[in-house]
């Protein structure tokens, strides 16, 4: 008898062939099958009588065969099928299908038989070209309904596959449901069995949909519930209790050299109550470029080195350690913490360069109060004596063992007493939008910074295409001449096409100082520089020694060069907002107005139009919705290495689902924390954990 376990190879209509071709598709067993869904439908359940109304729709027809044959075309090397078929009213239908002649080894003359496609017209006669078919006396399986399209594998069709699955549909009644029947009906969602036949062979679109958000509620759900646990196993960890030191902290901002957000106030207030508490932080604070992240996590280091722990603070780049390393520095002047910067070029004992080793004995020492760096300050043989605090910068920039290394470091460290871990504060400059941010760090609390400093000016933004380049040169010289300084970007696209930007911007540079700006001082960045070489363009460009620099995406995070105002992004069609929205946050950054200039090839509307919400907000978090929009949640920092499924990546923009789930999931926990009365769930979760990783 066949169930669900039954190999799909001892299935006698599935020949070793075909089960070959499943296996490639993962699919072993009657249930992986049954679990294939469909990617997309073919709507052809409008069945209709041939009439000129329903030209160029899609419609079932039915009728009978009256002419068939097959006719070779040797010119064009192909075979035409054509048939005719009368519909109830008498009316006549001409089909053709291309290259595939065996159709007719299963049509007779006389026999009737269904057709979808769209019909067309020639002259007088009705026309179909290559419909879907099949005899009348069938259930509808490839026509007259919504039909399942599912993604194929050489070898195997998706009339195949509907042919297989729905005489094993019905073994879909033995998949146990890990939805208690009480949520389901809470959120009127179909059952198990229900949902997965509509998948396949949808009665209607209303039902399908329906289908879809169980399957969409079930995946948040899971995803959810392992946030939760993630989140409440985190919060069973011991840490340092860091007591808030109101006056000193009240002290240190009313030194600065502006005035704090009341977002950053905000932020800051969140993570120093955090801080208080003897369980780990982990928290994520996520602010626009140019929002004021540093100083709120030197204001989390202050309290932390104050009460006698070490803090860590790891960025992705080298230059951005160093500007951290500067401006910690230049912050904790007068408070006498010493302060050491750790890269792999780069060993610095507060002002004094060091050897490695003893940069390392200090801070094992104790001595350094906050190291900063790159990954190279998670090393195994770097050391902290009782270090408390770690802020990651670019959080999505580091992998999550490299993460989870700077933590469980000081968890071998026990220090003599309870084993503790560090607070954790990540930070990103993506601004992300708050549903997503709900649904992937549902394990991490959220503070964001959605205000800019007040001296902050809009940057003008405008897209340039090819006819009016010659006018933003004039432009360039004149704010040049005017004492400002231009970026000019190509950006790197992927990994593998770093040659190709680091050859195009080399190109660039030589035009640009040849032909374009001679008078004018270039500097030349990208990835293939040494860090010697590189820090030397910097700092060129910082020393305003350069006038325009033109760069490779290495340019991408947070460097700071207030007299920049100019940014120009080459190709910038081939970004996403938020992305281009990041490299014009390298500008606006002091009280000079800035510009941004939106280089593009491509002359269709749509790529401009995209271009064109840049020229009408400054609001990163607006762009991201939008991009979230256009492109879907897979840009946003390496997200889709989560592995969350397709159908749960679709819904990850309905805010209402991700709600209704996470409260269900807590609703759960808080009656079977341990999720003994949910053996179901605990089995999917454990399977499901092992694909999908959470922060
Ligand atoms: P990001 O959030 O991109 O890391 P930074 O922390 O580098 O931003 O801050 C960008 C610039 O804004 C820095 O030069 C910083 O000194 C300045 N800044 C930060 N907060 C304020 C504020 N409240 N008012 C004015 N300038 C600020
Ligand atoms: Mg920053």
């Amino acid at each position: 008898m066949t169930s669900l376990d039954t190999p799909l190879r001892s299935i006698p209509r599935i020949t070793p062939k075909y089960a070959k071709a499943l296996e490639k598709l993962g699919l072993d067993t009657v249930q992986d099958f049954l679990l294939y869904f469909p990617f997309r439908y073919d709507d052809f359940s409008k069945t209709a009588e041939l009439s000129y109304d329903c030209i160029g729709e899609m419609i079932t027809v039915e009728g009978q065969v009256t002419k068939a044959k097959n006719n070779r075309i040797f010119k064009r090397r192909m075979t035409v099928t054509e048939i005719v078929i009368v519909d109830s009213n008498d009316t006549p239908l001409k089909i053709a299908w291309f290259n595939q002649p065996y159709i007719l080894d299963s049509i007779n003359i006389g026999s009737p038989i269904r057709v979808s496609g769209k019909l067309g017209v020639t002259g007088k006669s009705f026309t179909m070209s290559n419909p879907a078919w099949e005899r009348s006396s069938r259930d509808t399986t490839n026509t007259g309904r919504l039909v399942p399209i599912y993604s194929e594998t050489t070898g195997i069709t998706s009339k195949w596959i509907r042919w297989q699955m729905k005489p094993l549909l019905p073994l879909a009644k033995d998949i146990p449901d890990i939805l208690p029947e009480e949520t389901r009906k809470k959120f009127h969602l179909f059952d198990i069995y229900t949902t997965i036949t509509q998948i396949h062979f949808p009665d209607s679109p209303k039902k399908l949909l329906i289908a879809e958000k169980r399957i969409a509620f079930e995946k948040m759900f899971l995803v959810q519930l392992k946030a939760l646990q993630v989140k409440k196993n985190w919060e069973s960890k011991n840490a340092i209790d860091i007591r808030f030191e109101e006056k000193l902290i009240k002290n240190f901002v009313e030194k600065l050299p502006f005035r704090l957000t009341d977002a950053q106030r905000k932020a800051s207030f969140e993570i120093l109550k955090d801080l208080e508490k003897p369980r780990p932080m982990n928290r994520l604070l996520n602010g626009d470029v140019g929002s004021g992240k540093t100083v709120v996590a030197a204001i989390a280091s202050l309290q932390t080195t104050a009460a006698g722990y070490q803090a860590a603070l790891m960025a992705p780049t080298e230059v951005l350690a160093k500007q951290h390393f500067e401006s910690f520095l230049k912050l904790f002047g007068i408070y006498g913490y010493r302060i050491g910067l750790l890269t792999n070029s780069y060993h610095y004992d507060g002002k004094t360069k060091v050897k490695r080793g003893n940069l390392l004995e200090t801070v094992r020492a104790g001595k350094i109060n906050i190291l900063i760096g790159t990954h190279a300050i998670i090393q195994k043989d770097v050391a902290f004596k009782n270090l408390a605090l770690v802020i990651i910068d670019e959080q999505h920039r580091f992998g999550i063992a490299q993460r989870a290394a700077l933590q469980q470091d000081t968890m071998e460290l026990k220090d003599g007493k309870d084993l503790v871990i560090p607070h954790l504060l990540t930070m990103t400059a993506t601004p992300i939008p708050r549903t997503l941010a709900i649904a992937y760090f549902g394990s991490l609390d959220l503070s964001i910074l959605d205000e800019m400093p007040k001296n902050r000016k809009p940057i003008i933004t405008k897209v340039v295409t090819r006819k009016n380049r010659s006018q933003v040169q004039q432009f360039i010289s004149d704010e040049i001449k005017s004492g400002r300084q231009v970026f000019v970007i190509f950006p790197l696209i992927e990994e593998s096409r770093a040659l190709v930007e680091v050859k195009a911007a080399t190109a660039e540079y030589e035009r640009l100082s040849k032909e374009i700006f001679p008078g004018f001082r270039l500097g030349l960045l990208h990835g293939k520089l040494k860090p010697k070489e590189k820090e030397k363009v910097m700092q060129d460009f910082k020393d305003k020694k350069t006038d325009i620099l033109v760069s490779t995406s290495v340019v991408e995070v947070g460097v700071d060069i207030p007299n920049a105002t100019v940014m120009i992004i080459e190709n910038a069609e081939r970004f996403g907002l938020s992305q281009l929205h990041q490299f014009r946050g390298r500008v606006g950054r002091a009280e000079y107005q800035s510009y941004c200039f939106l280089f593009t090839q491509s002359d269709t509307k749509k790529s401009q139009e995209r271009l064109h919400a840049l020229e009408k907000t400054n609001d990163g978090f607006e762009i991201s919705k939008i991009d979230l929009e256009l492109r879907g949640p897979g840009q946003f920092f390496g997200i889709l290495q989560s592995g969350l499924p397709d159908i749960a990546m679709e819904n990850i923009t309905n805010l209402r689902l991700i709600k209704l789930s996470r409260s269900e999931a807590l609703n759960i926990l808080s009656e079977d924390p341990g999720l003994k009365k949910h053996p179901l769930i605990a089995d999917a979760l454990g399977k499901f954990s092992s694909s999908i990783h959470l922060e």
